[in-house]
């Protein structure tokens, strides 16, 4: 047996929904799981995305075999555009997945220098010390696998994302047996999806919402704009289906939306008949009973066709009386303002909307409790450490797991940059490492830190003050009054009285400071000081001021 212990490191994804990211380490070796996004919260303003902190792999690069791929999601695969240009490792997933991986590298031109290789189920990919292996799992987009990591102090499971649906649209279902297998073989350690580890039972079936979407294709008196991601592509396939039934055509709408169909199609993961597909204007003059959008915009992302639609800024599609849209989707924690407002607008243009509370549009893609039960009894792991969820999804499925029998001291609820360390013995937590999150902000990476955050919170919350002070370039002396100009602030016209005073009041400070205006650090200082004080005292807010000195 090795004296080495094996490493487990969470860069993402525990204590948070996305950007999931797990680091294994054995000696000179390193493997990293999934590499995944994470939509901003509402108090990131402006910010695009976020993305996991990699210093601890950048420091250690030559020691990573490579990066393994356990599904095409966003949470999953959406860090690499911007991590893999500095990580430069082979990436493995299975087929479907490398396309929507080549999707996300061609949009952000970081396509050409990717090692890119297919696993097929079954196989072992030997990296390094570690060797993997892939199994199917049942998720919301076809080729989920779960992995198998043999290492050098025992088998490591890691779920993926999964749940058990035993009738699924397309992939197949989770292999159970392969896990029961490996449960009488012995493992080390389970990693296992813990997103719906809050609901009680099971998760119902995809067919569930291809039932609901043949009676609304069946009813519905016209056009039936259907929204949801565009990685969903058993959802797609949902539509194209029950759209081909009641002899609708399907239009794409929006980019991504499209892209993602045709590799799909490309790949043989969606099947339409032929001609069902057609191009947007054919749609111009067909009867409206015959006509199905599919379309982005679920989350209630701003630049999205539905957002769009809602708002009447549309170019080809015109929300009219008689539409139905189907809001196939749940909002992602953070999302549900926008996606309300969507749906608010989408109702006063006189559209029927239909949405995950209202009918069976959307089944989500993780276990729920009894699901988590049976991974964990036919995995029967020595330790149990769940992953993919915010703390309390995690504290949850560590209670399942001792509910099924795993000693409470064998179960590890980490938090990223926790460092997890095992031999084939032993379990503790050994220390942490530097984790956290990059902002991406629209072309640029992680060079919006807390400071630009901070002060973006502070403009939407108190405005913005520009004091512009006019000196004499010979004397140092103040000419005329400053200036103050200001952006949601105040009511300027409401406060002039106050603003004039503030103008007197700079005038004062500056002239009697003893110095000569030129010594800009120390007037900057004393404008921003004066300001702040007085606003304060009149307004109790605290507007970001910033002086601005010309000389004349
Ligand atoms: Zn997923
Ligand atoms: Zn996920």
């Amino acid at each position: 047996m090795s004296k080495s212990k094996l490493k487990i490191i969470p860069l993402g994804g525990l204590s948070e929904i996305g950007k999931n990211m797990i680091v294994m380490e054995y000696e000179d070796d390193i493997i990293v799981i999934d590499a995944g996004l994470m939509f901003p919260e509402q108090e990131m303003l402006g910010i695009d995305l976020v993305i996991p902190d990699i210093s601890y792999l950048m420091e250690r690069r030559e020691k990573i075999r490579g990066i393994v791929i356990t599904h095409g999601h966003e949470d999953h695969i959406g860090a690499l555009p911007y991590l893999l240009p500095q990580l430069k490792a082979p990436v493995y997933s299975a087929k479907l997945t490398q396309g929507l991986i080549r999707v996300k590298l061609k949009e952000r031109k970081a396509l050409s220098e990717a090692n890119l290789k297919v696993v097929s189920t079954g196989e072992r990919i030997p990296l390094g010390k570690f060797e993997v292996e892939t199994f199917p799992v049942c998720h919301s987009i076809p080729d989920s696998v779960g992995l198998i990591i043999h290492t050098p102090v025992g088998t490591v499971v890691h779920s993926g994302d999964f749940k058990l649906d035993y009738t699924p649209v397309s992939g197949k279902p989770t292999d159970l047996s392969r896990l029961a297998q490996l449960g009488v073989q012995g493992v080390l350690l389970l990693l296992s999806d813990s997103t719906y580890a809050e609901l009680p039972g099971y998760t119902p079936s995809e067919k569930v919402v291809g039932e609901t979407l043949d009676h609304i294709m069946a009813d519905a008196s016209g056009r039936v704009i259907v929204t949801t991601f565009s990685s969903l592509i058993s959802r797609i396939q949902q539509v194209i289906d029950a759209a081909a039934k009641y002899q609708r055509r399907v239009f794409i709408v929006g980019r991504s939306m499209t892209d993602t169909t045709r590799m799909a199609l490309d790949l043989g993961y969606l099947n339409a008949p032929d001609g069902i597909l057609g191009r947007i204007d054919e749609a111009r003059g067909m009867p409206h009973n015959k006509i199905v959008f599919i379309t982005t915009g679920s989350q209630g992302e701003p630049t999205s066709a539905l957002v769009r639609m809602a708002n009447r800024d549309h170019p080809q599609v015109h929300i009219q009386h008689g539409d139905t849209i189907v809001i196939s989707a749940t909002p992602i924690p953070g999302n549900e303002g926008l996606v309300n407002r969507t749906i608010d607008n989408l109702f006063k243009q006189g559209a029927r909307v239909l949405y995950d509370k209202v009918a069976k549009v959307h089944v989500h893609g993780h276990g729920s409790q009894e699901e988590l039960k049976l991974l964990l009894s036919l995995v029967k792991p020595r330790y149990f450490m769940p992953i993919h969820g915010e703390y309390r999804h995690l504290s949850l499925h560590a209670g399942l797991a001792e509910s099924v029998g795993i000693p409470k001291d064998n179960i590890f609820v980490l938090e990223d940059g926790d460092i997890f360390e095992l031999s084939s013995q032993t379990a503790k937590l050994a220390g942490k490492v530097g984790s956290g999150n990059v902002y991406v902000d629209g072309l640029s990476v992680g060079d919006v830190g807390g400071i630009v955050l901070r002060n973006r919170k502070m403009l939407s919350k108190d405005g913005i003050v520009v004091a512009i002070i006019a000196v004499n370039r010979q004397t140092g002396q103040l000419v005329g009054r400053p200036d103050i100009v200001t952006r949601g602030f105040v009511n300027t016209r409401e406060f002039r009285k106050m603003i004039d005073e503030s103008r007197d009041l700079l005038a004062r400070t500056i002239n009697h400071s003893g110095v000569r205006a030129v010594e800009w650090s120390f007037v900057n200082n004393k404008v921003r000081d004066t300001l702040e004080k007085f606003y304060y005292e009149q307004t109790k807010r605290r507007p970001m001021i910033l002086p601005f000195m010309v000389k004349v």
